[in-house]
Order: structure tokens, then sequence, then C-alpha cells
């Protein structure tokens, strides 16, 4: 039972003003099997089961699954899903506009750019004078294919932790791309066959390429067609771009070309068509030489569309905030870190997302 006290017409309630001033961050998202749900807007934000309501923060499958009645994120994660899944991959879809602030059930939402994919978005949840950002999957470094990461000052900041490992310092890509662009010219007899996720890599991989002066025709994998044309509607230059797949093509067609294929087919027949190929891989794993044997790779290419250490830590920096709660991946280092700059931090433990597709 609560007293109030009367002071002239106002009426206070001393024992209760600092939850009433400010609502508890766990109160306005909190961890749930489907994924992290807000209470009061009655949302969940990239769950991993079918849900009533979802805001997606971009088409990376983990984040993005088809089956939920009602979706809400930006035009471009929007068409990826309808790409991916077709076009009734939700009952009904709603587009998010970077910057606007819309209100479900009082609660305000807003998406800002994240620099990981195109159309990714980091989610900005506020409520009761509390402001919480899900960043999604984020990243700081060159990527010509998607706007650049925001800083969304806020009171928690939620990230993941592929990354977190005071070990991982992801080169500059563009670096990454001359390493290959030397050894095409010093191996014009071979093809340089290079994997890349379908979804984002393969475009920053191609897009780098064509910034570095390269303007050959580059081959790309079945696969891959949908997404890159998709990425040149919404108007990324992406230069010529030829099928890898026609099978009338003879080896040495592909004698000193440039090849992008998604990693899974490396081991099919498909790759078996290229004379004496250099194997690269594009991705932050590449800084570990465990994962380049293991792959059998020829050239790794560290080029990663998540944060490293240093970004990592700069971002949370950057956004303010008091609290970090950190969704999957290496994250004791992370919540160490939190601990020895004077911030609170939690792990959630989400499950259901992927670090390898990375
Ligand atoms: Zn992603």
């Amino acid at each position: 039972m609560l007293y109030a006290k009367c002071v002239g017409n106002m009426l206070f309630y001393p024992e209760v003003t600092p939850y009433l001033a400010k609502m508890r961050a766990s109160s306005l998202l909190q961890p749930r099997p489907e994924g992290l749900y807000c209470p009061p807007g009655d949302f969940f934000i990239d769950p991993v089961r079918p849900v009533k309501r979802a805001l997606i923060t971009h088409g990376h499958s983990d984040h993005a699954r088809s089956g939920h009645a009602h979706v809400m994120a930006t035009r471009e994660t929007l068409d990826i899903m309808r790409l991916r899944y077709g076009e009734d991959f939700a009952s009904q879809t709603q587009e998010a506009r970077l910057g606007e602030t819309l209100a479900i059930n009082e609660v305000r939402i807003s998406f800002h750019p994240a620099g990981h994919v195109l159309g990714s978005a980091q989610i900005a949840v506020e409520h009761g004078g509390t402001r919480i950002v899900a960043s999604g999957d984020y990243k700081r470094s060159e990527d010509p294919t998607c706007l650049a990461f925001e800083t969304v000052p806020c009171d928690v900041f939620i990230s993941e932790a592929t990354f977190a490992l005071p070990v991982f310092r992801h080169p500059p890509a563009r670096d990454e791309m001359r390493k290959l662009l030397d050894s095409v010219a010093q191996f014009p007899e071979r093809t340089h066959l290079i994997g890349a996720y379908a979804l984002g890599k393969a475009q920053r991989v191609i897009a780098l390429i064509r910034k570095l002066g390269y303007d050959e025709p580059i081959f790309i994998h079945g696969a891959l067609i949908r997404l890159c044309d998709y990425y040149r509607e919404r108007g990324l230059d992406l230069g010529q771009l030829l099928p890898a797949t026609q099978d009338s093509a003879s080896k040495s067609d592909f004698a000193g070309k440039i090849v992008v294929g998604p990693p899974s087919a490396f081991a099919d027949r498909w790759a078996r068509r290229f004379p004496d190929p250099v194997t690269a891989f594009a991705s932050g794993w590449m800084r570990v030489r465990q994962r380049v044997r293991q792959r059998g790779v020829e050239l790794p290419l560290i080029i990663s569309d998540h944060c490293d250490w240093d970004e990592l830590t700069q971002t949370i920096r950057e956004t303010g905030a008091s609290e970090l709660w950190v969704t999957h991946g290496r994250e004791e280092a992370l919540l160490r870190w939190s601990e020895l700059n004077g911030l609170k931090a939690r792990p959630l433990h989400l499950v259901g997302y992927e670090d390898e597709a990375e």
C-alpha cells in the first residue's frame, strides 16, 4: 500500500517516483523462446518462430523468417523477404521508413541504418522515458552497397558478439580486394573462385572490385542472380555480370576470370568447371588460420559484415548507453569490457542466430 503526500494541490508518491520516471528496461524488452519481446507493444524483434507481430532488422534468414502474421521492416528488407520466401511470406506487411517514429500501443519505434546489408536497420524502442536500441547485425567499415551505420543515443544498447574478442581486427576491405586483384594479375591462366554469401557479401565484394577499377565481366553463380538484380534495381552499379552456369562454356572461357558463388556451391560439380581455380573466401572468419585450412582456402579475404572488437567497443561507447545486452556470439570478453568501463551488462542467450553466415 502506498500513501501519497499532498503538497499544495499536487499529489506525490515519493516511494514510486523513481520507477514511474523511467520504465525498467527489462519490462520494455525481454528474451523469450520466440525472440526479443516487447510486452507493452506486444511485438517481437527478429523472432525465430512465427508470431503475431514481428519487427525485422534485416533480410538474412536467421533474422527474417517467413510465417509471421504482421511484419514491419524497411522496404528493402520486405522486398528481400518477398524474393526469398514468395509473396505470401507474411499476412500483412508495413514499411518502416528510416528515421521516422511510429507508435505501437504507445511504444515509440524507429528504424535507423545498421550498415550491415542493403535495407538493414537498428530498431529503437522507447517507452516511459527509456530507450533501447536493438542493433540486429551491424558494422562500421566501408560498404558501398548500403547506408552507413548511424549512432542512436540510448539507455540500453543490444549487440551481437560474433567477433567480440580483441584478436579480431578486420583489415580495410579495400586492401583485401587489392590482394585478390594482384592474384588475378599474377595468375592469368587460373580462375579466381570467390565464396561469398548470397545476400550482402557477394554484392559488397563485387562493388569493391569495381571501385578498384576492374571492369571485366564478373561471373556469378545462379544462386546470386536474383539478389544481384535486386541490388541493381535499387541503384547499385555492379558492372557487367554474366552467369557462371552455362553448361556450354569450356574451361578455357573462365581462364583469368573472377567467379563469385555461395560457399555451399564449392563442393558441387559446378565448381569443377573452372581451370585450376584459386579458391578464395570472403569472411571475417578468414582471420582464423584453422578455418582457412579446414575449408581448403588458398586466398583468404578477411571481409566481414560484422564489427570487429574495436568497432564493437567504439560503437557501444558512442551510444552513451549505461547498459549493454548481448544477444549471441562470444559474449564473455564484451561483458568483461563493459564491467571495466562502468556499464551494466547482461547476456540474453538468444538462440537461433547463426554466426557462420557472415
Ligand atoms: Zn546478418
